[in-house]
C-alpha cells in the first residue's frame, strides 16, 4: 500500500497544491475517521425515520468508489480480471479502511475478503450489528469495475460486533450469494428492491450521459 501511494505521488498522479489535493484528476479530501463515524451514526439513527437511510449511505459509497476505481482502471490500462483485482486491492487498502486480504475470488462474481485494522468499527464496539455500511458500499462499487458485473457487499463478521481486528466481507453477484447459501445474509444487509433499480438507473444514465443527469438525485431520492 505504501509503495503504491509513493508511486502515485512520484508519477504526479497524486498532487498536492495550495488548498487542494487531486488524485487521477479528481479532488480528494483527507478527513479523520471521526467524520465517517458521525456519518454512520447519523444514518443509523435516521433509519428510524427513513427506512432507506442505510441503503442511501451504501449507495453513496457505491457510486463514489465505482467512479474512483474506473479512473484507476483507465489510467493503469489494466487488462483482465486478475490485474483489475490486484489493482482494486491496492486502491482500497490505500483508503484507510484496513488492509485487504483475499479468502477466495471468482472472475466476474465473487470477492470473499477480510480487512484488518479497519479503524471505524472500533468506535462502535460493542455493537449488536455490523456497522461498516460505507465500506460495504465502497467495496461493492469497486467490485463493479473489478468484476465488470453488478455485485453487492455484506459483512459476514464485523469488528464492531466481535471486538477483534477483522471484518469479513462477501462481495458477490446475487447468483453467487445463492451458490454460497448466503441469500439470507444478503437480504438482511442489502435492500435489493431499493438499491438495485437505483444502481441500474445510474449506470444507464452514465452510459447515455444525458444532459442534466444527476446521480445524487437518483440515489438519494
Ligand atoms: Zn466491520
Amino acid at each position: 500500500m505504501f509503495k503504491f501511494l509513493m508511486k502515485l505521488i512520484s508519477s504526479g498522479q497524486m498532487k498536492f497544491s495550495s488548498g487542494q489535493i487531486s488524485l487521477l484528476g479528481q479532488y480528494v479530501n483527507i478527513m479523520p475517521t471521526s467524520y465517517f463515524v458521525g456519518l454512520t451514526k447519523y444514518h443509523l439513527k435516521n433509519q428510524k425515520k427513513d427506512p432507506n437511510s442505510i441503503s442511501k449511505l451504501y449507495l453513496m459509497g457505491w457510486v463514489t468508489a465505482s467512479d474512483y476505481m474506473k479512473r484507476f482502471e483507465e489510467v493503469y490500462d489494466v487488462k483482465g480480471f486478475v490485474e483489475r483485482y490486484r489493482l482494486g486491492m491496492d486502491v482500497v487498502s490505500m483508503a484507510g479502511f484496513g488492509d485487504y486480504k483475499t479468502i477466495e475470488w471468482k472472475d466476474g462474481s465473487l470477492s470473499y475478503v477480510y480487512t484488518i485494522n479497519n479503524p471505524l468499527p472500533k468506535f462502535f464496539y460493542p455493537s449488536k450489528e455490523p456497522v461498516d455500511h460505507i465500506l460495504r458500499g465502497v467495496t461493492a462499487g469497486g467490485g463493479y469495475i473489478v468484476h465488470h458485473n453488478l455485485v453487492q457487499c455484506v459483512e459476514e463478521t464485523c469488528a464492531a460486533v466481535t471486538g477483534l481486528d477483522k471484518c469479513v466481507l462477501i462481495n458477490a453477484t446475487e447468483k453467487e450469494f445463492g451458490n454460497l447459501n448466503k441469500e439470507d445474509l444478503l437480504a438482511s444487509q442489502v435492500d435489493l428492491d431499493f438499491i438495485v433499480p437505483r444502481q441500474k438507473e445510474v449506470l444507464r444514465g452514465l452510459k447515455k450521459k444525458k444532459e442534466g443527469f444527476d446521480i445524487w438525485e437518483i440515489l438519494l431520492d
